[in-house]
């Protein structure tokens, strides 16, 4: 079944998923969430995300020897939403934040310190200090990141697990901008490159403290068997320390996040436990029982338990072409606009009661509000032909989408709200407010509504 066909209540074939989004989108309308006051909102499948937190749970408890200690770390870029990380915490699933504001995100959802892992490659000495005063996890990025931590923690053994991120250098994969192990990748200490190997053991083998190696090779468009190389080398090299060491020195292994996601379709592939079987296949000695573990998945937990649905104001047609000028584009979904070849999104069509729209499928572009040409979500795309008061729904947005406001054009930030429905027709939907959207009088105080006379003082 194409996406564009109709769906009713007897069309049980389809995912779960398919089906509560479509419940949500038709409740969402009739309710006015969505419609002429809110003509773009942001809509989060709580069901899906529970399930993925518990499937995401499972796979590891499968392949680990029991008792090793696992911490799910949600890499809050992904979703940075203080609702949706309490979600998780609830589903016992910790934080990997990299920036004050993520930590602070962080600790607004009640993730305890010990269940949060802070990786940026900037990390001020105030940061730092702060993290190892809470007892946070942290993975150095650099030589001269570990010369600050060896100045702040000369006297006392730190709280704080403290690691080495490297970079296993085992390539990038589709898309360069989000491929972290190229040879020339600005994150970690590159493992491959001349003496390398040799300073990062000699750096444990100094600091008794340092327990921890972290990698993470990149985020979508990595091929799984190099996701699974990268963290060969990274255990390889753990290994060779504590043979060094005489002891378990490296106690911890932290393998990130980097799942790809499908956005092809609703299917969920590929899954937690297919790709955790992977690495047990490839890299056993992570699973020996030898290492704890700390995970920092992101898209995978969240992209496909989002949608972001955008009423259509305008048609037109420009030499030949349909377009449907909607309210999303560049501000929430900047990668797709600026890299539509990378990142391109699924469009759902629905009428303007909210039920997915039927009809003969015409190649048109679905544009956003902003002002520039490039501003489409969507090029020449079979889709039952949109009319103005219909919607349309990029999907699989519920990671780096419509949470990653982009303020071009003063474009207001949507309100998000969380749903909770079954697969069952009869079920009723329930909604949460997420997020309030922006207010115009909040997009003015943030652009320095109050420092007016700032620049004209003297006249
Ligand atoms: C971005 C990032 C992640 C999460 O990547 P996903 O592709 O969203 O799973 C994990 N760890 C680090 C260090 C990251 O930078």
């Amino acid at each position: 079944m194409s996406d564009s066909a109709p769906r009713t209540a007897a069309a049980t074939d389809l995912p779960a998923l398919t089906l509560r989004r479509d419940k949500a989108v038709r409740s969402a309308v009739e309710v006015s969430l969505a419609g002429e006051a809110a003509p773009v909102v942001g809509l989060l499948d709580v069901t899906g995300i529970r399930e993925d937190a518990r499937a995401l749970t499972a796979a590891f408890a499968e392949v680990t020897a029991p008792g090793t200690p696992v911490l799910h770390a949600f890499a809050v870029k992904a979703a940075p939403l203080v609702p949706v990380l309490r979600l998780l915490c609830a589903e016992g699933i910790g934080a990997e934040v990299a920036s004050p504001g993520e930590l602070a995100l962080a600790r607004a959802a009640g993730i305890e310190p010990g269940r949060t892992v802070l990786d940026s490659p900037a990390k001020t000495r105030g940061e730092l200090r702060e993290a190892l005063d809470l007892g946070i996890a942290v993975n150095a990025d650099n030589p001269q990141e570990l010369a600050r931590l060896d100045e702040l923690v000369a006297g006392a053994p730190p709280r704080s697990p403290l690691g080495v991120r490297v970079n296993p250098q085992v390539g990038g994969g589709s898309i360069e901008a989000l491929s972290t192990a190229t040879a020339t990748s600005k994150f970690g200490v590159a493992l491959r490159d001349e003496g390398a190997r040799d300073w990062l053991v000699r750096a444990f083998l100094d600091r008794p403290w340092l327990t921890r190696l972290h990698t993470h090779s990149g985020s979508q468009g990595i091929p799984l068997d190099r996701l699974a190389a990268g963290l060969a080398a990274t255990a390889a090299l753990a290994e060779e320390i504590n043979e060094k060491a005489g002891r378990r020195q490296i106690d911890t292994l932290d393998i990130g996040g980097g799942l790809p996601v499908n956005f092809a379709s609703d299917e969920r592939t590929p899954d937690f436990a297919t790709y955790a079987r992977l690495l047990r296949r490839e890299v056993p000695v992570l699973f020996g029982g030898g290492y704890g573990l700390v995970t920092e998945f992101g898209r995978s937990l969240l992209a496909k338990h989002g949608t972001a649905l955008a009423r259509v104001e305008y048609t037109k047609s420009s030499g030949g072409r349909p377009i449907a000028v909607t309210h999303a584009g560049a501000q929430i979904a900047a990668r797709t606009v600026y890299a539509p070849e990378s990142w391109p999104l699924r469009i759902a069509a629905y009428d303007s009661a909210g039920r997915p729209k039927s009809g003969p499928e015409v190649a048109q572009d679905v544009a956003g509000p902003a002002c520039f040409a490039g501003d489409l979500l969507a090029r020449d795309r079979p889709l039952p032909l949109l009319a103005p008061g219909d919607f349309a729904a990029a999907l699989d947005t519920g990671a780096y989408y419509f949470a990653h406001h982009y303020a071009y054009n003063s474009l207001a930030r949507p309100p998000i709200y969380g749903f909770t429905t079954t697969a069952d027709p009869a079920s009723e939907v329930r909604f949460a407010l997420v997020r309030e959207g922006q207010r115009t009088e909040e997009i003015v105080a943030e652009s320095g509504g109050a420092l007016r006379d700032a620049l004209v003082a003297e006249e």
